[in-house]
């Protein structure tokens, strides 16, 4: 099969396409055509080596497809059926082996290239917005990044459940794209001195109940300075670099406020939770309620191309592979 490779870390020329040998459908496991790869900014955190992974190895842990083959022991599963996944399981490649308990039923009426781009991005939005913080009508919420992939499902999400966003984002066209998903308010904070000040006069001086922070190291100071009395800082990843080591001590400072850290697989950690969660997501979907921008497609060879557009601030909405 075709896939994309990486032996050292590095820069996004270490993503190699190759040919490999096909995987096997082994005991318990599918082996699925992909339809659609998803790329996210973690696959970038492991090319470059800050989450280390074993050499070498196929990137991808996101995506969709159709399963040609089934392992034994397989149960619920059968040749033909579309399903998606959100693990690492290599999806830059024409085929992928799923175990079940990490294979997702896509529903009939979600092309492939929706349900890949729904899944990771979105079970991350609802385990954010529903669990981490359970946000709620009267909510202001600072949704950073607001116009990537995973901020126009946080932004979405957060206003069907009746709270008031704020967005940051970088460009006049993220502006228009964060507005369309429902921010009601959006700094562009690479415009503005103090980024703190500029959310909090968008919520009378009182501060955001909630911030959700995917950006890191520019905006963490910020975020934790626009945060009411007892609010909580959910700092969910690292566009622009790791956070440094933190005295807990500013968390008092800053009026008894909560910080967390949480990552997605925490949150799907059993078949139970990630069927359910999926299945929220798709049906949101489904129903409209939740809208899959799909900023760019490339092809398989070309995912040095996507990596360096994800890195450079030039996408919105989710990237997608097309084996
Ligand atoms: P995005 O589509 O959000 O792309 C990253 C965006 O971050 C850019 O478009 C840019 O938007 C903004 N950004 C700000 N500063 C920088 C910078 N210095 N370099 C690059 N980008 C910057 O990516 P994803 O939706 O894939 O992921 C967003 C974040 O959420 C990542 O940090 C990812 O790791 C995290 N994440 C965490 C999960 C978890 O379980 N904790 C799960 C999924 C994602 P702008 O131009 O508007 O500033």
């Amino acid at each position: 099969m075709r896939a994309i490779q990486i032996s050292s870390a590095g820069g996004p020329d270490v993503l190699t396409p190759v040919e490999l040998p096909d995987p096997q459908a082994g005991p318990g496991t599918l082996l699925v055509e992909v339809a659609a790869a998803g790329v996210n900014y973690i696959d970038t955190y492991q090319r470059e080596g800050i989450y280390p992974m074993t050499l070498p190895y196929v990137p991808g842990l996101e995506g969709a497809g159709r399963v040609r083959a089934v392992g034994p022991d397989v149960t619920g599963f059968a040749v033909g059926d579309r399903v998606a996944w959100a693990e690492q399981l290599g999806s830059y490649a024409e085929l992928v082996a799923v175990p079940t308990a990490k294979a997702v039923p896509v529903p009939d009426a979600l092309p492939d290239d929706v349900a890949a781009a729904a899944l990771l991005q979105g079970m991350t939005a609802h385990a954010f917005i529903t669990d981490t913080y359970p946000v709620g009508p009267g909510d202001d919420v600072l949704v950073h990044a607001a116009a990537g992939g995973l901020g126009l499902m946080l932004t979405q999400l957060a206003t069907a459940r009746g709270a008031r966003v704020i967005g940051t984002v970088s460009t006049p066209e993220k502006e228009r794209l964060a507005r369309a998903a429902g921010a009601a308010e959006v700094v562009r904070y690479t415009e503005v001195d103090d980024l703190a000040a500029a959310v909090r006069a968008h919520t009378g001086g009182a501060g955001v109940h909630v911030a959700y922070d995917s950006v890191g190291a520019t905006t963490f100071d910020a975020s934790l300075a626009a945060l009411r009395t007892r609010g909580m800082l959910v700092l969910c990843g690292a566009s622009s670099g790791p956070v440094p080591p933190l005295d807990p001590q500013r968390l008092n400072a800053a009026g008894s406020v909560y910080l967390t850290r949480p990552k997605l697989f925490d949150y799907v950690a059993t078949p139970d939770l990630l069927a359910a969660r999926a299945a929220a997501v798709y049906t949101a979907v489904g129903e409209g309620t939740l809208d899959v921008r799909i900023g760019n497609r490339y092809a398989l060879a070309d995912a040095r191309t996507a990596h360096e557009d994800l890195q450079a601030r030039r996408t919105t909405g989710k990237l997608l592979l097309i084996p």
